[in-house]
C-alpha cells in the first residue's frame, strides 16, 4: 500500500434522528447524520407500520361494491 495515494480511514461518530449513535470507520473523516438506523428501522425492530391509514382499501371496496350488479343491470337494460 502507497502512502501517500489513501485517503485517511479513521473512526468517526455516527448519529441518528431517533438519538442512536455508534462509532464507525470511514474515509469520510467526519460525523455522519442518518435518518434511520438498525435501531429505530422498522425491518429491524419488527414493528410494521400501517400504511393503510386512511382506509382506502375500504374506500375502494364501499365504491365498488356493486360494480358487477350495476354493469348486469346496464347490460339487460340496453339490450332491450
Ligand atoms: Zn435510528
Amino acid at each position: 500500500m502507497q502512502d501517500t495515494i489513501h485517503p485517511a480511514y479513521q473512526e468517526v461518530t455516527v448519529a441518528c434522528s431517533c438519538g442512536n449513535t455508534f462509532q464507525t470507520r470511514s474515509a469520510l473523516n467526519k460525523a455522519i447524520n442518518l435518518d434511520v438506523c438498525s435501531k429505530c428501522h422498522p425491518f429491524y425492530t419488527g414493528q410494521q407500520k400501517m400504511i393503510d391509514t386512511e382506509g382506502r382499501v375500504d374506500g375502494f371496496r364501499k365504491k365498488f361494491a356493486n360494480f358487477g350488479n350495476r354493469m348486469a343491470q346496464r347490460k339487460t337494460t340496453t339490450a332491450q
